[in-house]
C-alpha cells in the first residue's frame, strides 16, 4: 500500500455511542487526510473488531478504503490481540504512515505495537506541517501541560506511527461519495493462548452520564459560581441552549458536579461548536481541554483573565446578572 493507514476505533464507553465508530476516530481520519494530502499518498482506514462489516460499510461509502480487520478474539478490546492483528496488518499493507485516535486503547496498546516494530509512537499530536521541499512531515506535540510546543520529525524507515489529540484536527461530516469505496476483508492469525488477558466487561457509562466528547454546545461553569446552591443558574442557561453542563476542575473536586463533567488536562478533552466558559479564570490545565472548540464565548468579571486571549466573545461582568438575562433572551428567541 505504502500509504496512510488511519486506526479507527469502535466506541464502547458511552451509553450514547457503544458501537460506532467514536467520534476521535474521524478526526484521526480528517489528520490522516491532511497527511495524505500533503504527501500524495494513499489513504486507507482500518476497523479492527469480530464482525465490523456494518462499520467498514459506513466508512467505504464516504470514498475512503476500508480494511476490515475481523476475527473471534478481537470482538472484545485486549492489548494483546490488537497488537498482534495491527502487526500483521502492517506486514501486509507496509504503510509509510500510521494514524491513530489518541484514546486509552491507543495509549495501552500503540507503544507495545511500535516497539515490535521498533519504531517509536508520536503521542497526542496536535499539528500537522508539511512545507514544500521538507523531508518529511513535522509533527507538533504540547509539553508541560500545553505551556510550549515540541516539533518532531521521523527519521529511518517507517512506518510513521501518529496518534492525535481530540479536538485538534476537526472531522468535518463527510458527504457520501458516489461510488463507495473497496472494502478488504483482513483476518489475522491468532491463537487463544496468545491472549494473556481476559478483558473484563467494558466500562460503560449510564445513559445519564455526560457524554462531552460528542457535545456540539456546552455551557461550562466555573469557580466564579461560588457555591453548589447556585449551580442551577448556569444550568438554566444550559438547558435553554440545549446544551450539555460542564465544570472546571474546583467544581467537580468539590463534588458540586460528577467528576464526568470535568474539563481538562485531568477531565475530558472537548471540540464543541459552541463552548460557554462562566466564571472560569482559564487555567493552561483547563484551556487545553476545550481550546480546540470551534467559538469560545467567556463570561467574567476579571477584564484581565486569561480566558479572554483565547475567546471569540468576550462578556466581562457579573454572571449572575449576565447568565440569567443571557437565558432569559434565549428562552424568548425560541417562543
Ligand atoms: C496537575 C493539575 C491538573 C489540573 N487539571 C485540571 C483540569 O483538568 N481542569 C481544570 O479546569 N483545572 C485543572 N487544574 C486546575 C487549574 O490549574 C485551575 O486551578 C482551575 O482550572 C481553575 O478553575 P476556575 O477557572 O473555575 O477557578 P478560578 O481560577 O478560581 O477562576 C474563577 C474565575 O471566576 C471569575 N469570577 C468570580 N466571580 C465572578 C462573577 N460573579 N462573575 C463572573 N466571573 C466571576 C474570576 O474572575 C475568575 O477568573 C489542574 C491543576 C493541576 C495542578
Amino acid at each position: 500500500m505504502s500509504g496512510v493507514l488511519v486506526i479507527l476505533e469502535i466506541q464502547t464507553n458511552s451509553a450514547q455511542r457503544a458501537g460506532r465508530i467514536s467520534r476521535i476516530s474521524w478526526e484521526a481520519l480528517a489528520a490522516g487526510q491532511k497527511l495524505a494530502a500533503a504527501q500524495s499518498l494513499t489513504l486507507t482506514a482500518a476497523i479492527i473488531g469480530a464482525d465490523t462489516e456494518s462499520l467498514a460499510t459506513e466508512i467505504a461509502a464516504k470514498g475512503i478504503a476500508t480494511v476490515r480487520v475481523d476475527h473471534p478474539l478481537l470482538a472484545q478490546y485486549t492489548p494483546d490481540g490488537f497488537t498482534l492483528a495491527l502487526h500483521q496488518l502492517i506486514q501486509s499493507e507496509t504503510p509509510n504512515y500510521m494514524v491513530f485516535p489518541h484514546t486509552y486503547q491507543v495509549r495501552d496498546y500503540a507503544p507495545a505495537l511500535a516497539a515490535r516494530l521498533n519504531q517509536v509512537l508520536i503521542s497526542d499530536v496536535v499539528d500537522i506541517a508539511v512545507q514544500a521541499g521538507d523531508t518529511g512531515p513535522v509533527f507538533t506535540r504540547q509539553l508541560m501541560q500545553g505551556r510550549l510546543n515540541g516539533n518532531y520529525r521521523a527519521t529511518g524507515n517507517g512506518p510513521c506511527l501518529i496518534s492525535v489529540q481530540a479536538g485538534a484536527f476537526r472531522a468535518e461530516p463527510t458527504q457520501s461519495a458516489t461510488t463507495p469505496a473497496a472494502i478488504k476483508p483482513f483476518t489475522p492469525t491468532i491463537e487463544a493462548a496468545q491472549i494473556r488477558t481476559k478483558p473484563g466487561e467494558p466500562f460503560r457509562g449510564s445513559s445519564q452520564s455526560v457524554d462531552l466528547g460528542s457535545a456540539q454546545l456546552i455551557v461550562s461553569v466555573g469557580r466564579g459560581i461560588k457555591e453548589a446552591e447556585n449551580i442551577p443558574i448556569v444550568q438554566e442557561l444550559a438547558t435553554a441552549l440545549g446544551a450539555e453542563l460542564a465544570a472546571s476542575r474546583p467544581i467537580c473536586d468539590n463534588g458540586w458536579l460528577s467528576m464526568d463533567h470535568q474539563v481538562g488536562s485531568s477531565g475530558q478533552t472537548v471540540s464543541p461548536k459552541l463552548y460557554l466558559a462562566v466564571g472560569i479564570s482559564g487555567a493552561i490545565q483547563h484551556l487545553v481541554g476545550m481550546k480546540g472548540s470551534q467559538c469560545i464565548v467567556a463570561i467574567n468579571k476579571d477584564p484581565d483573565a486569561p480566558i479572554f486571549e483565547i475567546a471569540d466573545y468576550g462578556i466581562v461582568g457579573d454572571l449572575f446578572e449576565v447568565v440569567p438575562a443571557l437565558t432569559a433572551a434565549i428562552k424568548a428567541a425560541k417562543q
